[in-house]
């Protein structure tokens, strides 16, 4: 079979990443091999994300770079997957009239038919029904040569609908894999030398909720929990309403689950809460994360904050600052709230003004920088376990790896080092990664 060049762009989360991976094993069987230089393609994948308003324009302008290839070679394929490919649909022609392919997040499974039908009769085709099973869900992803950590799709899908958000419009119902399926994906994965395994799905608390065998997520971590070379486990994303006490429990029990959850409070006022449906109070996340800390003291806590939802008066805003306080985070990720098309909140009464909100979202993340440095100071004189990912990207003869709650540690160390978990005593912090000096255990370094 000829060989052939894919090359894949990926906007957005870690689940486009997988997808973007799940695509690249499939075409393999289709003689397609993956490139880094759009230039060589025969086939262009844009996996694209509509989360936020920039990702939605920054993916059409890179499409606009892509026109000057296909008029240099009309054989070439250009496609978009992906949440926006779900949401336009067959509009996405009108838009990017040089395209030959929209594949919803649904039909990912069907690529190698849709580009064979292509290659032998032209035209285009746009696919973007929803399926009772998501056949990609079952494609095991394929971490790349020397990863030490990999991610693993374990659902997809969210039932929750919260006001704001496309997810269960774009991604539809949730799904879970079933519980064996997993395993096995993860056995192989250790045995291809990974030791750290990041569980992945919109709301993966819920896992195993619509399967017929009784099971659900704290059964699956406690599963992957006994299988030898699984040395970390992490997940995300989790819901606070569906944090149950079973799960917090794991924290103490699961030895290779790692100290850090992230979980999205999205705002700190009870009436903002309940405008974008989350279904807990600000009271409730804080008795959440007071259990969090009894059972296991030293966890990171992650979360997500949106300012500027409709209706948000600068008390709500006060309210979330002062939630802020009371948890300090050891992370935030904030984000000014923009309208999607097609949820609940669009056209909700009371918009907060541009300007507010840039105000609102720049208060709230220098706060967040405070905490961030005084957390990431605590760690200074801690001994801790980094799992070694790679040579430090500032170029310096650094190693660069992450502790168990999360954080990046960079320190003096040789390439050896890759894929091993090193005792790292912390001696200095930044605001967002940490440097220590490996101990050294009779010259021996610490695996
Ligand atoms: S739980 Fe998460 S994925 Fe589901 S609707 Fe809410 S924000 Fe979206």
């Amino acid at each position: 079979m000829e060989k052939k060049n894919l090359y894949i762009q990926t906007f957005g989360c870690q689940m486009n990443v997988q997808d973007a991976q799940k695509m690249a094993v499939l075409l393999e069987a289709s003689g397609y091999g993956t490139t880094d230089d759009p230039a060589q393609a025969d086939l262009i994948l844009v996996n694209t994300c509509s989360i936020r308003e920039k990702a939605a324009q920054k993916i059409y302008s890179q499409l606009g770079r892509f026109r000057e290839l296909k008029e240099r070679n009309p054989h070439l394929l250009i496609g978009v997957c992906g949440c926006l490919a779900q949401q336009w649909g067959d509009r996405f022609f009108r838009r990017v009239p040089f395209l030959d392919m929209v594949v919803g997040t649904h039909q990912i499974h069907r690529l190698p038919e849709m580009i064979g039908e292509l290659e032998r009769a032209g035209g285009r085709i746009a696919e973007t029904g929803f399926c009772d099973r998501v056949g990609s869900l079952e494609i095991p992803a394929q971490p790349a040569a020397g990863a030490v950590s990999a991610f693993v799709t374990i659902m997809q899908g969210c039932n929750n609908f919260c006001a704001y958000c496309v997810v269960p419009h774009l991604r539809g119902r949730e799904q879970s894999r079933p519980l064996p399926e997993i395993l096995r994906e993860i056995e192989a994965l250790a045995a291809q030398g990974i030791h750290e395994v990041t569980l992945l799905g919109q709301n993966v608390n819920s896992y195993g909720r619509a399967l017929a065998e009784e099971t659900d997520f704290t059964r699956l971590l406690g599963a992957i929990g006994k299988l030898p070379g699984i040395g970390r486990i992490r997940f995300t994303t989790s819901h606070p309403k569906d944090l149950s006490p079973q799960l917090i429990a794991c924290f103490g029990e699961i030895a290779s689950l790692c100290e850090h959850i992230h979980l999205p409070v999205q705002s700190g006022s009870d009436r903002v809460l309940k405008r974008m449906n989350r279904g807990y109070t600000a009271e409730a996340y804080r008795a959440k994360v007071a259990e969090l800390r009894r059972v296991c003291p030293q966890i990171s806590i992650t979360s997500d904050v949106i300012v500027g939802f409709p209706g948000e008066e600068e008390e709500d805003f006060r309210q979330t600052l002062e939630l802020m306080r009371e948890v300090r985070f050891d992370n935030l990720f904030s984000f000014r709230y923009s309208e999607r098309e097609g949820t609940a909140a669009v056209g909700m009464e009371r918009p907060v003004g541009e300007g507010v909100k840039r105000e609102r979202l720049s208060v709230l993340q220098a706060l967040q920088a405070e905490h961030t440095l005084e957390k990431n100071r605590d760690c200074i004189g801690r001994q801790e376990a980094v799992l070694v990912e790679g040579a430090n990207p500032n170029g310096s003869e650094e190693m660069t790896g992450r502790t168990r709650g999360n954080r990046i540690v960079h320190f003096p160390g040789r390439s050896g080092l890759i894929g091993k978990t090193v005792s790292v005593r912390i001696v200095e912090a930044f605001p967002h990664s940490l440097r220590g000096e490996a101990e050294q255990r009779g010259g021996a370094d610490v695996h």
